[in-house]
């Protein structure tokens, strides 16, 4: 007797196996032992990263007309760092174990008497602070002249623009800016897989208000909009959290703040902050440069430094939430009594690598073969396709793992009659139509 499937959360050791299994994330120069807190997405993660920032990009950008985009250089002036205070402030408190020369951010230690990898008692530094900013330099000199910094967030990119921007966009506020770049930080403690890295991807958007009373309503809206992003690509909301800042967690500055937070195996983790910022980054860059950024209001001939509504989203730890989350081992018993196990990636399949799997049944059936694969480039128009042959069986299972929302299969019956089969990802069901109408079939079903 067919019974209802049982799903189990997969834990994140045999997700990280999964995604190098698969050809998501792999250690970045693993032939070479790895570099701690680095990560190259692989044939199927770069496509499944690209497809988070599109849909960012998409809903932040282009279905709006009041946000605009940029893309700033990742090495700047390094006075842009003095200015917004990452020179002086963006450190975390380290500590060294003396014996086993672990290094631990004091604020991840529940005991500071006892070293939480060896297990030794006193055996801890005192806390020093540690600037997170990665150091380079710039031209031939290597002296301190030259000496230049990653970028540890894209923001201050649009900060220090903000006057060519609004000029040459011709926006006036409220409008925002929006940018995807790499970001460097020396963590201290790098780990959870992606989660923490020391170089990353963000996703933000700068959102100047005027200063008219309405700067609120302005922040809940994006923070509803940012809800429902997470909402619509499927994100289970029982694992996802909006936590409002109370006062003192926030910085003196801030008006109010979110940090959204998703369940992760060993706890809740940031995935994005949203803030009211008030004017504090313009108002640093003006006190600093000496320049006027105000925005000049033509209407009240008035000049007045916009209110931020800022959104700081982590682009590989969302990635790394929609593998999360999507994740099932999944029990079933078979129409023949038979138990089967699978493990499925339900992602959303306007974000899954590959939307549609077409197979040959048999390899070595030439014909099978050259009209499964004349169906598939014919979909590939339309659709993120992928060609295969074999044992249908281990065929789903693959594409079960990578999270295809449909698999074809062409078998003799497409010969005789021009149909196929198509079986749908998360039900496991199976249905028989025409060729001619898959493209629109499928079109309709992935909400493209
Ligand atoms: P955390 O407290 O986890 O170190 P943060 O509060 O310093 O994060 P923000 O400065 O608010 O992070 O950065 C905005 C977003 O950038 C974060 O919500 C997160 O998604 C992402 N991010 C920050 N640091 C890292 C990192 N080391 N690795 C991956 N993503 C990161």
């Amino acid at each position: 007797m067919e019974t209802a499937p049982s799903t189990q959360r997969v834990g994140m050791d045999e997700i990280s196996a999964l995604a190098k299994r698969r050809g998501f994330i792999f250690q970045s120069s693993e032939i070479y032992g790895g570099l701690g807190g680095f990560w190259d997405y692989g044939p199927l993660g770069a496509v499944l990263k690209r497809n988070v920032k599109d849909a960012w990009w998409r809903d932040t950008v282009e279905l709006r007309d009041d946000v605009v985009a940029f893309d700033s250089s990742i090495v700047m002036h390094p006075s842009v760092w003095k200015a917004s205070g990452h020179v002086d402030a963006f450190h975390d408190v380290m500590v060294d174990c003396k014996v086993c020369k672990h290094r631990f951010r004091l604020d991840h230690l529940k005991d500071r008497s006892q070293c939480p990898d060896c297990g030794s008692k006193d055996s801890l530094t005192p806390p020093r602070n540690f600037n997170l900013m990665m150091r380079t330099s710039v031209g031939p000199m290597e002296d301190t002249s030259a000496a230049a910094y990653l970028r540890p967030e894209t923001a201050q990119g649009i900060f220090v623009n903000f006057k060519n921007i609004y000029q040459t966009a011709r926006k006036r506020p409220p409008f925002g800016v929006a940018q995807i770049g790499k970001s460097f930080r020396n963590e201290i403690t790098p780990g959870n897989f992606t989660y923490r890295s020391r170089e990353f991807e963000q996703a933000e958007l700068e959102y100047f208000v005027p200063d008219d009373g309405n700067d609120m309503e302005a922040f809940r809206q994006w923070v509803d909009r940012r809800k429902a992003w997470y909402a619509h690509y499927g994100v289970d909301s029982e694992r996802l959290r909006f936590y409002e800042l109370t006062e003192s967690e926030r910085p003196h500055y801030a008006k109010a703040g979110v940090d959204v937070e998703y369940l992760f195996p060993w706890g809740w983790g940031e995935l994005e902050s949203i803030a009211h910022r008030g004017t504090y980054d313009l108002d640093a860059h003006m006190n600093l440069s000496g320049k006027d950024l105000r925005f000049f209001d033509e209407a009240s001939k008035r000049h007045y430094t916009p209110l931020l509504i800022e959104s700081s989203a982590g682009i590989d730890r969302t990635v790394l939430t929609f593998l999360v989350d999507a994740c099932e081992r999944e029990r079933s018993v078979d129409p023949n009594g038979k138990e089967t196990e699978r493990i499925v990636l339900r992602l959303h399949p306007l974000l899954a690598p590959v939307q549609a799997a077409v197979f040959s049944l048999a390899r070595n059936k030439p014909e099978l073969v050259e009209r499964a694969r004349g169906i598939e480039s014919a979909l590939r128009r339309s659709l993120r396709t992928q060609y295969d042959e074999g044992n249908i069986g281990q065929l789903y299972r693959r594409q079960d793992e990578i999270g295809t929302p449909f698999c074809v299969t062409v078998d003799y019956e497409a010969l005789a009659d021009g149909t196929v089969t198509v079986r749908e990802r998360d039900s496991m069901r199976q249905e028989r139509l025409g060729a001619d109408g898959l493209t629109r079939y499928l079109e309709e079903k992935l909400e493209r």
